[in-house]
């Protein structure tokens, strides 16, 4: 197996070595308001950025390539380009209208989303439905023009900073539970909508509850056919899952582990020396490699046009992804010993950036239990992973229970 990029490819490597290079993508300048807006403005101008939507929606008008996206995504990774992305607006809102959203919805919405000028949040939990999410509550009722919003979201993300929210809403109670739910586009600022943050066990506050009380929606604002949202909220979750699964990650992150356990000492060396450390280190290694080549298989498949069997390492990857991460964070913390739990919280828990300070190491294990529940808790992956990949039965419980 050649896993080397031909030379057409490695040329475009270096061309977007150098976009990167010409950014500042360390320190104030890259953390200031707008940062990642122009920064994604430029890279669309450059081609590099939302590649493959069209420029009359704003994006870069790229003909598609697997290749230059695998690429594209392990450079900016790699010189940590702005996050922002992979934000809830370009990088699932977006792709989901281009499947899904009349013309009308994808020239209103798709070229400020990838401006940043508008931020979205995702409204798809409710207090009872989480994993089993279609058996949400929130009721959109129609009412001449408009949709009439009733009901409870949770956990939604960035919510007190969006201007828009793309929701799940049931339309027909009296339909089955996937076929009553539709896919609604919501402006924050509609009279009835009410945002309530929630504290995290970060410290953070991304967290919000929305409460809506008779909100109004223009039922223009419909995304997809009334009672088919079910349809199009699979297309965001896979896209969250792929934004979530990132192999690049885990094995830099990895790699900071190696370098802290290079640092750290136990019994008065290395503690990289130390035998334990290096079994567990290993394993991690092992799942580190697995991920990768899971992704690779994806990345394969994909490129070969061949979407059955990209299906068990897509799923694959979220799951591969999340354990992992988990599983670094957790040796680093446990290396650092008394210094971890003794290291002060940040105001700012900046979620999953490079962690050399104990601090960061902290925040990171902390935080890495967030993005194995978001967008499908764990189980739900190994369950889908299971009955969609493998055809395995969908109930497996007796029938008495
Ligand atoms: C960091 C983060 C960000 C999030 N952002 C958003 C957001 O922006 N918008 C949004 O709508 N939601 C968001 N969520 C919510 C997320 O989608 C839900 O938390 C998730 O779907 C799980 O639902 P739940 O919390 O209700 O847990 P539950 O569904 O109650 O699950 C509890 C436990 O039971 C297990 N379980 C449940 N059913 C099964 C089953 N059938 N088989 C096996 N095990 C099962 C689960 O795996 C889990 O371990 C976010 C969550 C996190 C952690």
């Amino acid at each position: 197996m050649d896993l080397e990029y031909t030379e057409q490819y490695q040329v475009y490597r270096e061309e977007v070595r150098r976009f990167l290079k010409g950014w500042p993508l360390t320190g104030e300048e890259a953390d200031r308001p707008g940062a990642a807006g122009s920064f994604r403005k430029r890279g669309i101008e450059a081609g590099f950025v939302c590649r493959n939507v069209p420029t009359e929606y704003g994006g870069a008008g790229q003909e598609p390539d697997a290749l230059k996206d695998a690429i594209v995504r392990q450079e900016f990774y790699a010189a940590r380009a702005p996050g922002d992305l992979t934000s809830q607006g370009a990088g699932l809102l977006v792709p989901t209208l281009l499947e899904f959203g009349t013309e009308a919805q994808k020239k209103r919405f798709i070229p400020k989303a990838l401006a940043d000028e508008e931020r979205w949040c995702q409204g798809y939990s409710e207090p009872g439905s989480g994993s089993d999410l279609a058996s949400l509550q929130c009721r959109a009722t129609l009412d001449g023009d408009d949709y009439v919003l009733s009901g409870q979201k949770i956990w939604t993300s960035n919510a007190r900073e969006a201007d828009w929210m793309f929701g799940l809403f049931r339309t027909d109670p009296s339909a089955s539970k996937h076929a009553g739910i539709s896919y609604l586009l919501v402006d924050m600022k509609t009279p009835g909508v009410e945002v309530r943050p929630l504290k995290e066990m970060t410290g953070g506050m991304e967290f919000n509850e929305i409460f809506f009380n008779d909100a109004r929606v223009p039922a223009e604002n419909l995304v997809g056919k009334p009672g088919e949202g079910w349809a199009v909220s699979r297309a965001t979750l896979v896209h969250e899952r792929n934004l979530i699964a990132n192999p690049n990650m885990m094995r830099d992150t990895f790699n900071d582990l190696l370098d802290l356990a290079r640092r750290v000492e136990i019994n008065g060396r290395p503690a990289l020396e130390d035998r334990a450390l290096r079994q567990r280190l290993v394993e991690i290694e092992g799942y580190v490699r697995t991920g990768e080549t899971s992704s690779m298989l994806q990345f394969t498949a994909g490129v070969r046009g061949e979407p059955l069997k990209a299906m068990r390492p897509m799923m694959m990857g979220k799951l591969y992804s999340t354990d992992t991460m988990q599983r670094i964070q957790k040796c680093a913390y446990d290396l650092l010993g008394a210094e971890g739990m003794l290291a002060p919280a940040s105001e700012d828990v900046a979620g999953w950036g490079r962690k050399v300070t104990a601090t960061g190491w902290v925040e990171a294990y902390i935080f890495s239990m967030g993005p194995s529940i978001a967008g499908g808790a764990s189980n739900i992956q190994l369950n889908i992973i299971g009955e969609r990949g493998y055809g395995l039965p969908r109930d497996m419980r007796p029938p008495s229970s």
